[in-house]
């Protein structure tokens, strides 16, 4: 695009404003003025034209007439010589345009002929010639010739009148010269005068006219030829001006009155002309005047207007660029202030002294200035302490664009990849974390704006494996480009610390469950044999040294599963059970327990056979522990109902007691690890808090689901599902379960010992 500047602008303006009215009114005073001197000039010609036709026509009817006059004297009629050249030499002499006059009798010879110089002796044979054939035989009265040249180059014309009585004449007076074809009785001729005619004085009447400065006027007879012209060598070079466009027009109508006309003149200028026919020679007058001549007072005024104008310009020009100059000095300061601001520089202010729209704008940007440094210190300083925060966590942040291209990085990040943040910024997260979750290559879903993903491996720079905890963010049209902060938390340490206990108590529980079982053993030899005499005391002894070293045994077993799911080899066999039965089963394994509490326990049989796809031990486990607990957590004289139902596909099981309840604010936690609520212990139970959380881990890997509903104080129902006889999954990954892993070592509860 054409870009102006604001000086440009409003020079443009001030051209227009101040000149374009003068150039407007400069025109049309051309206009008007060219129009007055068109239509003078084309008045002064038409006057001119026919004052000069009306001069010829009056001369030449003069002459003729004079002819006629003296060819009616009898002398001439009847051919006495003597008186006829008296007659001649007096009329040559008054004449002083009449060069030769003869006396011609009818066969054409000259009889008698006068000049200037007295008679001329040298008489002629005129027979032939066409002023004697005219007014003889072909024309009508008297017969003007065309204009020819004498002996002194001066223009002449010869008139012809016949010789006819007096009667004839009258008879015939009505009759112009003009009309040719007429043939007269032969008999009323006799004879003819021929009289030359010496055009100079009228050519320099009638040319001598002014018209203009530079126009005038000529004549042409009826065929165009050049008559009478103010150059007389003009004649002799270009005598025929049939094709000049004004004489063509009179050629074209001879009788048409001609309105003055810009035509081409036979110099081939533009003129304005006009021309004026001679009736009686049937000539025409031209007048004509070039057009530039015409117009030149006016265009000496508009050259003159035009040279005020250009001064004029001038003088604007360098008024609207001073003006201009000073009316945009502020905004150019304002314009470099600006442009020196977004290059960086913000100490700029600029300097304006008016008091003016503009002064107060030159004010506001340098306060403008001022807040925007203060903006960016502080800016600076955020981010700085942005910056050294990132760097000083302990976790690995980095941040991705759209493309998940990284943006920036910290230390911490970055070392785990084994590179400096400089090094990945603009490279793809996943190319520079090497990460896999669930042994194939990471891959970050999309679909929420907050995202933990667990146990993420990274293999570092080095071959190490670290375990991360990877945090997610998505940020919603973030202006500075930035769509997702990665937070990676390095676990590492505390998975091997993990794993160090797991170790530990899974040795520990090995180690432990050998002598137990032995100490087990021999204490039911003791109590079974019957050669042992022992003591009432000694036996009670026995009998709760046997109820502890179950209790060890079964904690021994809890703490071997918990190691066991804790490293992910808990594996499940599933198989399918007749479920009606195995509850039931389940409820009478406990009953002598509820009923040592006086607890009334029932069993809400299901009328129909239900079948499951479970793993009986693992399932047994789970069902064992709701019960047992529910008779822990159940005073003397309480109720328990067990039972199951379908519900959609699923086999609904439930343990439901009069029990002290559970806190709503336990809930969450019960079947984690190691949980019990408070005054558990104090209930009397001796439980270690990990018969729920293994419940729990036996459920996910049926893919079913435990819950629990209770009132506090007035009981719990504890439930769990199981998809009806359905092949789940899982089934596949009895493959890998370590063979008889379970029946070697024992499904060990708390209470029961299987
Ligand atoms: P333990 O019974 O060995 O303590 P559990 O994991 O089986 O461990 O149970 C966790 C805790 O949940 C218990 O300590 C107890 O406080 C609470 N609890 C479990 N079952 C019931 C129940 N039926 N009624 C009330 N409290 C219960």
């Amino acid at each position: 695009m054409f870009k102006l500047k604001i000086s440009q602008k409003s020079l443009g303006l001030f051209l227009i404003i101040s000149l374009l009215p003068l150039a407007l009114v400069n025109a049309y005073w051309l206009r008007t003025q060219q129009n007055t001197l068109r239509n003078a000039a084309a008045h002064s010609q038409v006057m001119l034209t026919e004052s000069a036709a009306e001069q010829v026509e009056q001369f030449m009817s003069t002459k003729v007439n004079t002819v006629i006059l003296h060819s009616q004297t009898s002398s001439v009629q009847e051919f006495q010589l003597k008186s006829a050249q008296k007659e001649f030499l007096a009329f040559i002499q008054q004449d002083k345009d009449l060069e030769r006059v003869s006396l011609v009798d009818i066969k054409g010879q000259e009889i008698s002929a006068v000049t200037k110089n007295g008679l001329d002796t040298q008489l002629v044979d005129v027979s032939t010639t066409d002023a004697f054939r005219a007014a003889t035989f072909l024309a009508g009265k008297e017969y003007i010739s065309s204009v020819s040249f004498n002996e002194q180059q001066q223009p002449q014309v010869t008139i012809a009148v016949p010789l006819v009585s007096f009667e004839t004449r009258q008879s015939l007076s009505s009759l112009s010269t003009a009309e040719p074809g007429l043939i007269r009785n032969s008999g009323d001729i006799k004879g003819v005068i021929i009289a030359k005619i010496n055009l100079k004085d009228l050519w320099e009447r009638v040319l001598s006219t002014s018209l203009g400065k530079n126009g005038y006027a000529y004549v042409v007879d009826g065929q165009g030829k050049l008559v009478a012209y103010p150059e007389p060598d003009f004649i002799k070079t270009s005598p025929d001006l049939s094709q000049t466009e004004q004489v063509a027009k009179f050629i074209e109508k001879p009788n048409v009155v001609n309105q003055p006309s810009v035509t081409t003149s036979e110099k081939n200028i533009k003129v304005l002309s006009v021309h004026q026919a001679i009736p009686r020679t049937g000539w025409a007058v031209v007048a004509q005047e070039p057009v530039a001549s015409i117009f030149a007072p006016a265009n000496q005024v508009a050259k003159v207007t035009i040279g005020i104008f250009i001064i004029f310009a001038i003088a604007t020009t360098l008024l609207s660029l001073l003006f201009s100059r000073t009316l945009t000095r502020p905004i150019r300061a304002l314009v470099a202030g600006t442009s020196q601001l977004s290059s960086g520089n913000l100490d700029t202010r600029i300097q304006i002294k008016s008091n003016d729209e503009i002064g107060i704008l030159g004010t506001r940007f340098n306060k403008m200035a001022d807040s925007l440094k203060l903006l960016i210190l502080s800016l600076k300083a955020e981010t700085t302490k942005l910056g050294v925060l990132i760097e000083s966590v302990a976790d690995g942040v980095v941040a991705l664009d759209h493309e998940d291209k990284i943006v920036f990085s910290n230390v911490t990040a970055t070392a785990m990849a084994g590179k400096l943040p400089i090094e990945v910024v603009g490279q793809n997260f996943l190319d520079v974390f090497d990460l896999s979750k669930n042994g194939i290559k990471f891959e970050m879903t999309n679909d929420s704006l907050y995202h933990l993903y667990k146990e993420v491996l990274l293999i570092s720079f080095n071959k190490r494996l670290h375990y991360l905890d990877m945090i997610v963010n998505r940020i919603a049209n973030d202006p500075s480009g930035i769509k997702t902060i990665i937070t990676l938390r390095d676990q590492t340490d505390e998975r091997e610390l993990d794993m160090m206990k797991l170790d530990f108590v899974s040795m520990a529980a090995h180690e432990l469950r050998t002598p137990i079982t032995a100490i087990r053993g021999y204490l039911s030899l003791i109590l079974e044999d019957e050669q042992t005499t022992l003591s009432m005391e000694s036996k009670n002894f026995v009998d709760r040294a046997q109820v502890s070293s179950k209790l060890l045994a079964g904690l021994i077993s809890n703490l071997l599963n918990v190691s066991r799911i804790e490293r992910g080899i808990m594996k499940m066999n599933t198989e399918k059970i007749e479920w009606t039965n195995f509850v039931q089963g389940a409820v009478n394994d406990n009953r002598y327990n509820a009923e040592n509490k006086k607890i009334n326990i029932i069993y809400d049989k299901y009328a129909e056979s239900i079948t499951v796809d479970a793993d009986e031990p693992a399932i047994g486990e789970v069902l064992n522990n709701l019960i047992s607990n529910a008779i822990n957590y159940t005073p003397e004289n309480g109720q328990i109902n067990v039972g199951t139902f379908i519900k959609n596909s699923d086999v609904i099981t439930y343990v439901k007691d009069t029990g002290i309840g559970i806190p709503e604010n336990a809930v969450e936690r019960l079947f984690t690890k190691f949980y019990r609520v408070q005054g558990g212990i104090a209930s009397g139970s001796g439980g270690t808090g990990l018969g729920l959380y293994i419940s729990k881990s036996i459920m996910d890997l049926h893919k079913g689901k435990i819950w629990v509903n209770s009132v506090l104080g007035k009981g719990s129902v504890f439930s769990f599902s199981l998809p009806l006889n359905n092949n789940v999954e899982y089934m596949n990954a009895e493959k890998h379960m370590e063979e008889g892993l379970k029946k070697k070592h024992g499904w060990v509860t708390k209470n029961i010992t299987r």
